[in-house]
């Protein structure tokens, strides 16, 4: 069986280095920021090219909170795509915006940034492009829009570290970035985290604030935070993690170089790595007309594989908005019918990836006849 992720081959493969850090920070007691987070947030921060780096608890905090040092709030609206984990649009409608879609890329899956212009209302504060599956959106025109009427552009890196723009690492290109390190993500904690990156000294004090309570000294709040602190053992796990990134980076690449020569012309929709992005296949994700069947058939041939994401956000219930209703976002829509991601890990050989390939070929044949 191949299966979709393997984070125990991976835990296997650095166990000294890990174990010896969780022993440390036991040690030490630091169970709460302290000496591990502030380390990782300064190695993170100089990995991705950022100014600042501010550990949280996870990546939708993150995001909820680089909203809110960007000062969006009730009546405003934030721009995104409706192609992406639930997350993003949950943490718009945490601040109480409420998150207006434009439509994706039919190639990248990443928010057409030439559908942007239409969106823009009076009431619009920020725009929120995700960097898809690894891939980063296209930012230029997006920054260009956003200078034009003076918006904020809050980059959801979270699937997103070691990617680059045009040679920049994300996360700063925008007004400020936020990455998560959920177990299954490119850097992955070992329980929940996440962390804001910016250029702008002003948005990361905001943000190191609102994760602690607004507390600028003990028991002295200055505005009203939250318990959204990264923990000492994940930022001692995600700093001997981080030194293996981007080798593990580079073995994705190379997998997703081989899923590439084996599907050429195998019937199904290859990802495009744009000639100005590093993608770093966060998610390798196919397409076919006929996902369903080509997903059961790979599960019968002992392969798993995902669907990120089977409905956009607006078709979903607890998102609905009358403003966009089912039809109003064809790209996006047909995407969610037409995705399978295939397994992308470090860990899994060129053999395995071959394997995988020649199945998929085998099942897209079948279906051709
Ligand atoms: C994973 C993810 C998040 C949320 O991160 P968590 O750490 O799971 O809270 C937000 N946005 C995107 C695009 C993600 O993939």
């Amino acid at each position: 069986m191949i299966p979709f992720a393997d984070l125990k081959a991976q835990y296997r493969s650095i166990k000294g280095e890990i174990d010896a850090a969780v022993a440390q920070t036991l040690e030490s007691s630091q169970f709460i920021l302290g000496r591990e987070v502030a380390a990782f947030e300064e190695e993170f921060a100089a990995f991705q090219g950022a100014a600042h780096c501010a550990g949280t608890n996870s990546g939708t905090s993150a995001v909820h909170l680089a909203l809110l040092a960007a000062g969006v709030g009730p009546g405003d609206e934030v721009i995104t795509t409706p192609f992406t984990f639930v997350a993003t649009v949950a943490a718009i409608l945490y601040t109480g915006a409420r998150p207006v879609y434009a439509d994706i890329d039919a190639e990248t899956y990443n928010i057409d940034a030439a559908k942007i212009a239409a969106t823009i209302t009076p009431r619009t504060k920020t725009i929120m492009p995700v960097h898809l599956f690894g891939q980063p959106a296209d930012m230029d025109p997006i920054l260009e829009i956003a200078r034009r009427h003076g918006l904020t552009v809050i980059e959801d890196a979270c699937q997103a570290h070691a990617a680059e723009y045009k040679g920049r690492r994300v996360g700063s290109i925008g007004d400020i970035g936020c990455f998560s390190f959920y177990p299954g993500k490119n850097l992955g904690a070992y329980g929940e985290g996440g962390c804001v990156t910016t250029n702008n000294p002003e948005l990361a004090r905001t943000v190191r604030l609102l994760r602690n309570w607004g507390e600028e000294s003990r028991y002295h709040h200055v505005l009203r935070g939250f318990n959204y602190r990264m923990e000492g053992l994940q930022g001692s796990i995600l700093r001997v993690k981080l030194r293996h990134l981007e080798r593990w980076t580079e073995a994705k690449r190379r997998l997703a170089r081989v899923y590439a020569r084996e599907l050429e012309g195998a019937g199904v929709r290859l990802p495009r790595e744009r000639e100005w992005a590093r993608h770093v296949y966060s998610v390798y994700a196919i397409a076919s007309e006929a996902r369903d069947e080509l997903q059961r058939e790979l599960t019968a041939a002992q392969i798993q594989t995902a669907i990120h994401y089977p409905e956009p956000i607006h078709a979903m219930a607890p998102y609905r908005d009358e403003a966009f209703p089912r039809g109003s976002l064809p790209v996006a829509e047909r995407a969610a019918g037409r995705v399978l991601s295939l397994p992308v890990y470090a860990e899994l050989s060129e053999v395995q990836a071959r394997e995988v390939a020649s199945a998929v070929k085998l099942a897209a044949a079948v279906q051709a006849k």
